[in-house]
């Protein structure tokens, strides 16, 4: 499956997913429609389809242009009820694109929005790979918005159970901005400190540290980590009450990130 990025915004991915044939193309939250016009235009590809993980605007903001003018189907969360949706999806759902070349499963990831989804896709070569929105990004995860540490915390557990080779595909270049974060929970996590160098390294090329992998987070991630012991230890030192479960770990360290 062959996926690029176009830079939106300042900081923002928006993931165009190649057909086979390499002549239509989907997107994946479109804040803005003017890159993906502009793209299409360059390389005169067709836009078959649009797949929204949430509602915020700097991820639907370019939907409704983009569908006036290619008329092509959109896939949203049937918890967000946008008015441009034309499948509305949940947990187990699957969708297929380009005449069922690939296919994607569906998974609720309520935390950062309540209905946020999640793209889970399978390549015929065995490459699993998920469109995950602002729910987990390279070494962070996503603010939490409307759910709850707990509804947040089984979110991303679901994201730690995929395949650890599945490709991480976020929508926002934080990820020297996490690392820096990241460090300050566990200074000692070596595989952080080399993921730090190379996404460097890719940042001064202004090249994206994306997609990540499930097992680059298991290893690098905070928030996928609450219950090592350097992350207990740090999230301790931060409050009076006795942390008694990963959940109230998570909770610690996502509200440190907020003020970090
Ligand atoms: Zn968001």
């Amino acid at each position: 499956m062959r996926i690029i990025p176009l830079k939106a915004f300042h900081d923002n991915y928006i993931w165009v997913i190649f057909s086979p044939d390499g002549k239509q193309v989907s997107v994946v939250d479109p804040g803005d429609s003017r890159p993906v016009i502009k793209f299409l235009e360059d390389k005169q590809l067709n836009l078959s389809s649009i797949l929204v993980t949430h509602y915020h605007n700097d991820h639907i903001g370019g939907v409704q242009q983009l569908k006036d003018r290619y008329h092509c189907h959109v896939y949203a969360s049937k918890h967000d009820n946008l008015g441009f949706t034309d499948t509305a999806l949940d947990e187990g759902d699957q969708i297929n694109l380009f005449d069922d070349s690939y296919s994607f499963s569906i998974i609720h990831l309520p935390g950062h929005t309540m209905g946020h989804i999640g793209y889970y896709g399978h390549n015929q070569d065995g490459q699993n790979l998920i469109f995950c929105g602002d729910t987990l990004f390279r070494a962070g995860c996503g603010r939490m918005f409307e759910g709850t540490p707990e509804i947040f915390y089984r979110s991303l557990q679901k994201l730690a159970q995929l395949p650890e080779n599945t490709l991480v595909y976020c929508t926002h270049e934080y990820t020297l901005a996490n690392i820096a974060f990241a460090k300050s929970v566990e200074p000692h996590n070596r595989n952080l400190l080399e993921l730090e160098g190379n996404c460097q390294k890719l940042r001064n090329q202004n090249l994206e540290t994306l997609p990540s992998t499930i097992a680059s987070e298991l290893k690098t991630n905070p928030f996928l980590r609450c219950s090592e012991p350097d992350v207990i230890q740090a999230a301790q030192q931060a409050t009076d009450k006795r942390l008694s479960d990963p959940v109230e770990t998570f909770a610690t360290i996502r509200r440190l990130k907020d003020n970090f």
